[in-house]
């Protein structure tokens, strides 16, 4: 297999460099609108009756309910293979130990004598968290979504995921995958819904005869999913529009092919439209990388989907004249996840600015961040990784300003305040001051 090749050497990027040149995924969310438009309005006015019959037509599953019943959550942990179960808990385990670190204090400043600004942090009273289910199944997103959500202390979770029509057991027809119900389990999430697609995110949105709205959606999913989301953000909050999974590899010759190879590989596993890039100085490592893929591919068990990732426009090998170069590339490109395979690695990373996740050296492979790291593996897709985090526990909090003044801290800046006020030509704004000074309100007899 070849990868397609940019050469960018001999070219000027110390200037930065045009992001068009680079490969890219495209994900058409603006088509998408118009399909998922009559969707959420239906669902805002139907409510479950639509939620059922758009599971019938996109999922191809007759569902009886909705909501999942406990039950079916007790069953599908209890029936979970033990080596799973333990995997999912040491995910959580770890996501846990980094997760409650980033919770933030509240922080009270003493602006001048008598006046302070203490920012409070308050978790949102409401999430829902999709969970993608239709190609393939992702328990781990239970878990990046749930476990941020816990930490911040939110106060009510739900989880909704399309409802499976051949989920590989007797009982689980038409509800979510079974592992997927087996992590919620673990997780003490008992609300769970058998919904995918843009009909669960206008369910969260609007509430159902089932669901009481919400008022932050998270979590990955397909363009449907992101062009609800971009439908319906302002009645609700959302986290981001996860398009596909995109790896950038910056690597000089000291890099391992095979395992630069394997990399590439395993986010193309995720879907036709995944991007695998490879940045670097080194042709002859390009070659060697080929060459792996060439052997590495056909031995994968999703070879076709991951042949179609490889090879189109979206991913492929950049050529650079040397690693500052291949910082401006990468920073340029604002990778999801980025891999860092070169000589003094943790050097090189500390100069990345633009990155979903850092991945540093051969042995932090992004599959490591997928699941086991500790870190989120929701982040920023489609180079929004430039002005936007991964998920968080930050995600699920708002900061409120709390401002207390005594008299005589309003008294001292008031003149200020009127000043400007009257520059903006609002003096109003300047009275609601001067009335606590000098204006009485007169006397009615
Ligand atoms: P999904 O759950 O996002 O979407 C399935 C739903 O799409 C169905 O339930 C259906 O409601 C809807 N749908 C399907 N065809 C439709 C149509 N023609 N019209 C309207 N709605 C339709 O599952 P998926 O499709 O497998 O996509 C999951 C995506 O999430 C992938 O792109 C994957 O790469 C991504 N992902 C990203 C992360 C991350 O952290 N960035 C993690 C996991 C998955």
């Amino acid at each position: 297999m070849v990868l397609n090749r940019i050469d960018l050497r001999g070219s000027a990027l110390t200037d930065g460099i045009d992001r068009d040149l680079l490969p890219r995924a495209e994900l058409d969310v603006e088509a998408a609108l118009e399909r998922v438009r009559p969707i959420c309005d239906d669902v805002r006015h139907r409510g479950t009756e639509a939620l059922i019959e758009y599971a019938e037509r996109f999922d191809g599953v007759r569902i009886e309910q909705v909501r999942v019943p406990r039950e079916a959550l007790r069953r599908a942990l209890a029936e979970l293979d033990p080596a799973v179960r333990a995997a999912l808990e040491e995910s959580v385990r770890r996501a846990r130990i980094v997760h409650r670190e980033q919770r933030r204090t509240d922080t009270t400043v003493q602006v001048v004598p008598g006046g302070t600004v203490t920012e409070r942090w308050v978790p949102v009273e409401r999430v829902g968290l999709y969970v993608p289910g239709g190609r393939a199944v992702y328990p781990s997103s239970v878990v990046m979504n749930v476990v941020p959500a816990q930490e911040a202390e939110v106060g009510s979770v739900a989880v909704a995921s399309p409802p499976q029509r051949d989920p590989g057991n007797a009982w689980g027809a038409g509800l979510p995958h079974p592992t997927i119900l087996a992590a919620c389990e673990l997780l003490g999430v008992d609300e769970v819904y058998a919904a995918g697609g843009a009909q669960a995110v206008a369910m969260f949105a609007y509430g159902t005869q089932e669901c009481r709205p919400v008022q932050l959606v998270t979590g990955p999913g397909n363009v449907y999913v992101a062009a609800a989301k971009r439908l319906l953000k302002g009645r609700i909050g959302i986290d981001a529009e996860a398009g596909p999974t995109e790896i950038a590899v910056l690597a000089d010759d000291t890099a391992d092919p095979a395992h630069v190879a394997a990399d590439l590989i395993s986010q193309a596993e995720h879907d036709t439209l995944a991007a695998s890039v490879l940045v670097t100085p080194s042709v002859e490592l390009a070659d060697a990388v080929d060459r792996e893929l060439a052997v590495q591919v056909p031995a994968t068990k999703h070879q076709q989907r991951i042949t179609e990732a490889l090879t189109g426009r979206q991913s492929g090998v950049v050529l650079v004249d040397g690693l500052d170069e291949g910082l401006t590339v990468v920073d340029a490109y604002a990778a999801e996840h980025l891999e860092i395979h070169t000589a003094d690695a943790s050097a090189v990373a500390a100069r990345v600015r633009n990155a979903g996740a850092v991945f540093v050296g051969p042995w932090a492979p992004v599959s490591l961040g997928d699941y086991c790291a500790g870190s989120n593996h929701v982040l920023p897709t489609g180079g929004c990784a430039c002005h936007s985090s991964g998920l968080s526990v930050q995600s699920f909090l708002r900061g409120i300003h709390v401002v207390d003044y005594t008299r005589d801290a309003l008294a001292e800046v008031t003149h200020h305040v009127v000043t400007l006020a009257e520059a903006e030509d609002l003096p109003a704004h300047g009275a609601a001051l001067k009335a606590r000074f000098e204006w009485k309100v007169p006397d009615a007899t």
